[in-house]
């Protein structure tokens, strides 16, 4: 057996690009751009692909109508992950779902979220979350238009530097959790440890 006396540390840097080709990139901007999930329909056998191709897997048909589909859909397969990715800025675990949306062929591989892992089931109905900038104008004056409504007790806070937690705890009466499936998100955590009174769901 090889005796390794020296282990030597270092990155090697790969820089590429990959394109997405035209129909990746079609489906990609739409999901980007307007939060909308689009696919490619057979004009013979009538299946929609979802992500979209050029051709009909079955009858070998060129695709060139594009459908919009929508937001619902069933988990195919999933996965829990519990060690941390560097990809990704999650905290294990981390659900891996397959989706398939209702109506369409093929499947999605994404995050499943505002769940426990173990209650996660194969063939249970999800729904796709567009998170980010407010894209939806009409959803974020909704939303706007609460907040205002609630100005004479509540306040809505932008992000707060995790040094001035804890001045920002200091301030308020009580943390309420508004969250079913988050029952002990690190807000109460912190929040207990600096002696606020919390409100929260035990789930
Ligand atoms: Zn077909």
């Amino acid at each position: 057996m090889m005796n390794v006396k020296t282990r030597l540390e270092g990155r090697i840097k790969v820089p590429y690009k990959w394109s997405v080709g035209e129909t990746g990139s079609r489906f990609l901007i739409a999901l980007r751009d307007r939060c909308e999930i689009w696919g490619t329909r057979c004009p013979t056998c009538n299946r929609v692909y979802v992500p979209p191709v050029q051709n009909c897997g079955e009858c070998f048909q060129p695709l060139e109508e594009w459908v919009s589909v929508g937001s619902g859909g069933v988990v195919e397969s999933f996965t829990v992950a519990r060690q941390p990715d560097p990809m990704f800025d999650l905290e294990p675990p981390v659900v891996y779902g397959l989706i398939r949306l209702d109506d369409a062929a093929g499947s999605l591989l994404h995050f499943i979220g505002e769940i426990e892992p173990e209650h996660v089931r194969v063939g249970m109905r999800v729904r796709a979350v567009f998170a980010g900038p407010v894209l939806d104008e009409e959803y974020g004056g909704r939303f706007a238009g609460e907040i205002g409504r609630l100005a004479s007790f509540a306040r809505w806070l932008p992000a707060i530097d995790p040094r001035e937690m804890a001045a920002a705890y200091d301030e308020v009466d009580v943390v309420l959790n508004t969250s079913f499936s988050e029952g002990l998100a690190n807000t109460l955590l912190e929040a207990m440890a600096a002696g606020v009174p919390v409100i929260t769901s035990d789930r």
